[in-house]
């Protein structure tokens, strides 16, 4: 297998994919009830996460910003980040906020955890959880932030507890329909279940109602007390670093069982979510998920003659790279490029199992950019790729269908409801791939047999 990392000497990212660190933190703390974030920098970075999530998600997406200019870069952001925390909890009365650095906090070497304990001892603040996260966005990606946030999290409240027979479901950045969906087909095992964290309804509201500058939802802190006392820990994190996972945070520190499985995006990879509720059940598959089992495999079947015609790329952030790449492997269609902007120690081993026996080895490309990306595509002949709305140049310049999934998908509505999770989700994302390859089939077809007939005529 060819790896590629992004030279050393390339100091400039074109077209970067991927994310800056403190966003996927936001999102983090978003999964969280009655929470809000508080951004420590200047107000262009909460701007463009703003941005970046209300794009995403349809939905309006609040986040606090210190507001630090030229003067608090050089004599510290201390005063700006108390006045903000005043202003948040007097506007929006929350019961948490977290806090997340940013690029040039960290670089001007701002303490928050010191300036966050400050703040609570001076106003004498209790009835309001601060926690502050490290999100260095030049050394790391939205991946790290979410998991980063994630963590934090489980580290501040979990506490010793009682043992009992809950489930701890500790997701990545996946999207709310997603998260439905996991939710669903646990509720199907019967399993009594924390997810953390749970944007599905804060981050994807239902219209109606009167308007809440918090929108209801989001996992209880009380439930995340309680994680230290579960059965078991589902961690959909095959990829994520043991310095950043919660997971196993919660067995080495709390004795609680992980099982680190890869998103159930893919029949190979739901199967091994079902063994193992089948295992913590008791139960064996419910009758409504053998259906859809069902279902799924008469649809790889009805498409699995078109899907060998495909050379996809697949890019995005690590975990979701994985559970695609699995879906293109198990249905015939061998990436060609697998790239992700972000840094991993883990997916290249993974994807090194994975594509053991494909006939074709593709091009991994790891903390690249879209220029790199679009490069190696072009060499390899790609005709479609699967990832964000980042890579929308591969249609207008190459002509490559993009399917989206991922985040953030900011040119397409509805990313907040792509379904790729479960037996359904996999089945709907495979027809979206197998049509996109028809349908470049269908529009190609007719000059590629004038192409033939032309090199006919001519010999
Ligand atoms: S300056 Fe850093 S933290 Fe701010 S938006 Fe840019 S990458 Fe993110």
């Amino acid at each position: 297998m060819e790896t590629v990392a992004t030279p050393k000497v390339k100091q400039v990212n074109e077209n970067q994919c991927q994310q800056c660190m403190p966003l996927g933190g936001v999102v983090a703390f978003k999964g969280i009830e009655n929470a809000m974030v508080l951004v420590h920098g200047s107000q262009g970075c909460s701007t463009y996460m703003r941005l970046t999530n209300v794009e995403h998600y349809n939905e309006p997406v609040d986040i606090a910003s210190s507001a630090l200019n030229e003067k608090q870069a050089i004599y510290g952001g201390e005063a700006n980040l108390h006045k903000a925390l005043d202003n948040v909890i007097r506007v929006y009365a929350p019961k948490f906020i977290g806090v997340l650095t940013t690029c040039l906090t960290e670089t001007m070497g701002e303490d928050l955890k010191r300036l966050v304990a400050t703040y609570r001892l001076n106003r004498g603040i209790t009835a309001v959880d601060i926690i502050p996260v490290a999100t260095p966005s030049y050394s790391g990606s939205q991946t790290e932030g979410f998991w980063a946030a994630t963590r934090q999290l489980v580290a501040y409240y979990a506490q010793p507890t009682e043992r009992h027979q809950g489930i701890n479901v500790i997701i990545p950045h996946i999207s709310p329909a997603d998260i439905r969906e996991i939710k669903r087909i646990f509720g199907l095992f019967g399993l009594e279940y924390t997810m953390l964290p749970d944007y599905s309804m804060t981050l994807d509201r239902p219209y109606g109602g009167r308007y809440q500058k918090i929108p209801p939802g989001g996992t209880k802190t009380r439930d995340i007390a309680r994680m230290s006392g579960a059965r078991a820990t589902i961690q959909f994190g095959l990829t994520c670093p043991d310095n950043l996972s919660p997971g196993l945070l919660l067995e080495q520190e709390h004795g609680v069982p992980l099982h680190n499985l890869p998103l159930p995006i893919g029949l190979q990879n739901m199967e091994r979510l079902v063994e193992t509720l089948e295992e913590l059940s008791g139960l064996s598959l419910p009758d409504i998920l053998e259906r859809e089992r069902g279902w799924l495999l008469d649809g790889m079947a009805d498409s699995h003659k078109f899907n060998a015609d495909g050379r996809p790329i697949v890019y995005g952030e690590p975990e979701i790279v994985y559970a695609f790449s699995s879906i293109c492997m198990e249905n015939g269609a061998t990436p060609v490029v697998i790239a992700s902007g972000t840094r991993s120690n883990r997916l290249t081993g993974l994807l090194a199992t994975l594509l053991a026996d494909a006939d074709e080895q593709p091009v991994i490309l790891e903390e690249t950019d879209f220029a790199a990306i679009d490069e190696a595509g072009f060499m390899a002949e790609a005709n479609i790729a699967i990832g964000h709305s980042g890579g929308k140049f591969l249609t207008e310049r190459r002509g490559i269908p993009v399917i989206r999934v991922g985040f953030p998908i900011h040119d397409r509505t509805g990313g907040q409801r792509i379904l790729s999770a479960g037996y359904t989700g996999t089945l709907a994302f495979l027809d979206r791939f197998t049509n996109a390859l028809l349908e470049t089939k269908y529009d190609s077809y007719r000059e590629l047999r004038k192409e033939e007939m032309g090199i006919r005529e001519g010999a």
